[in-house]
């Protein structure tokens, strides 16, 4: 037990949403707490994006304290509170119990389903690693601590609960947490939580790849994507999640373009000035080189360039998807990028110029300035684009007028020439 004058966590910076629903589960008579992310990002004064809450109500139960929360999960169930717009997510304690021995655990380790309630202490060792795992009650302002968790996190020390092989064989993804908190938070892996994790890297191929498409995104799109790529390096684990990069000098390792760090830290500065980022742009810029070679390749073997471009373009994302999902609204725009590339370098006449009007000339805009730093030869075509938009901003995102075709292309205009 940390008493509120040692943590230095002020229950005033807690969010009273968040603490008004730990409140009136406590008024009914169950214990709940604030838990994991949020409260280790407030002892180290960083912004918790989100509040999560744990208690020993059922989900059931809860839904009986807020009726109108909803029920949600599979793997986990869990309740959504929604209180004054704010959302809060509460989650039972969940322990060990029968779950492995009822045949919830994989062959190889892994747990396929907890949902068996547990105890609040029980709930704290089930947590991955242990600046994870501390609990705050927001009314007393006391954070229970039951594996060390708070001087760890003084320590900057990540370290997994319990035996470390263990706990990534359970579920490998905690192979890429720790590489997600590592850059994040700038703690350091204790050693027997580093040593192991190069090793068992090849675990991740039997996760899904949804699961490791919304990993991706916590690790590239949440403003800290340069130092995660530092770490997957440093971990040897960017091959088992990109294995269409190019192999580095390192088993694991990938060799890491100018353009592909360009744009890591271009999305981070984005997320730090509150704009908007996609996986669509990031896969764009993580798989050219793989299109590239491809691209090369089969037109070496004679197909024409922009076929070629198309079927590598093609291949390289199924290759990608199949570690790392891409859901297709995004992968459709990943291929576009690409393939305006090759529009791009067309700048004479009326047609060339229609490319300002497309949707996602913007996006494939700044893809060229990428590529740009990568290749001097590039750099006069960028700034030819630049000036383009320069001298016709009244086109940026409106369709370009045309002459009235004859009759017999009406049909095709309907279908539309890529606008959506
Ligand atoms: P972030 O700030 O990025 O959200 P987080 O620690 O809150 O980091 P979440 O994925 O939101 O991460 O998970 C919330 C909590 O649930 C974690 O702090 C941890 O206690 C627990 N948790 C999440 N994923 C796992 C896992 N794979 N194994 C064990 N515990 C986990
Ligand atoms: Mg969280």
């Amino acid at each position: 037990m940390i008493p509120a004058e040692r943590h230095g966590l002020a229950v005033k910076d807690l969010c009273p949403h968040t603490t008004e629903v730990v409140r009136r589960l406590q008024h009914a008579g169950y214990e709940a707490y604030i838990v994991g992310g949020s409260v280790r990002d407030l002892i180290l004064g960083k912004v918790p994006k989100d509040f999560d809450v744990a208690t020993d109500a059922t989900p059931d139960e809860v839904k009986v304290v807020f009726p109108k929360c909803l029920l949600i999960g599979r793997r986990f169930r869990l309740a959504h509170v929604r209180y004054r717009g704010t959302l809060v997510e509460v989650a039972t304690f969940r322990g060990p119990g029968r779950s492995i021995a009822a045949g919830h655990k994989h062959a190889d380790g892994r747990i396929l389903r907890d949902n068996v309630w547990g105890t609040l202490e029980e709930d704290a060792v089930r947590r991955d690693f242990t600046i994870n795992a501390l609990f705050m009650d927001p009314v007393t302002g006391e954070v229970r601590d039951f594996v060390g968790g708070f001087e760890d996190l003084a320590e900057r020390r990540l370290k997994l609960i319990g035996d470390p092989v263990t706990r990534y064989r359970e579920d490998p993804v905690r192979l890429l947490r720790a590489a997600r908190f590592v850059a994040k938070l700038g703690v350091e892996p204790d050693p027997a939580t580093l040593e192991p994790i190069a090793e068992l890297g090849g675990l991740l191929e039997d996760i899904p790849p949804a699961r490791l498409f919304e990993e991706v995104c916590k690790l590239f799109l949440t403003g800290h994507a340069a130092r995660t790529l530092e770490a997957l390096q440093r971990f040897r684990l960017t091959r088992v999640l990109f294995p269409t990069l190019q192999p580095g000098r390192q088993p694991g390792k990938a060799d890491i373009r100018p353009l592909l760090r360009a744009a890591l830290l271009n999305t981070d500065e984005r997320v730090e000035e509150g704009k908007s980022v996609t996986p669509a742009f990031l896969y764009a810029a993580l798989l050219w080189p793989a299109v590239q070679a491809r691209h090369e390749a089969l037109m070496e073997r004679g197909e024409p360039a922009y076929m070629a471009l198309q079927q590598a373009a093609e291949e390289v994302i199924l290759k990608q998807v199949r570690r790392t999902a891409l859901p297709r609204r995004f992968s459709t725009v990943t291929r576009e990028i690409w393939l305006m590339q090759y529009r791009l370098n067309r700048t004479k006449g009326r047609r060339a110029m229609r490319i300002l009007s497309h949707p996602k000339f913007r996006a494939a805009y700044d893809f060229l300035l990428l590529r740009a730093e990568e290749d001097e030869r590039l750099a006069e075509l960028a700034a030819f684009w630049t000036q383009a938009q320069k001298e016709r901003p009244s086109t940026q995102g409106e369709p370009v007028k045309r002459r009235p075709r004859r009759r017999r292309s009406r049909s095709r205009k309907r279908g539309g020439q890529g606008r959506q």
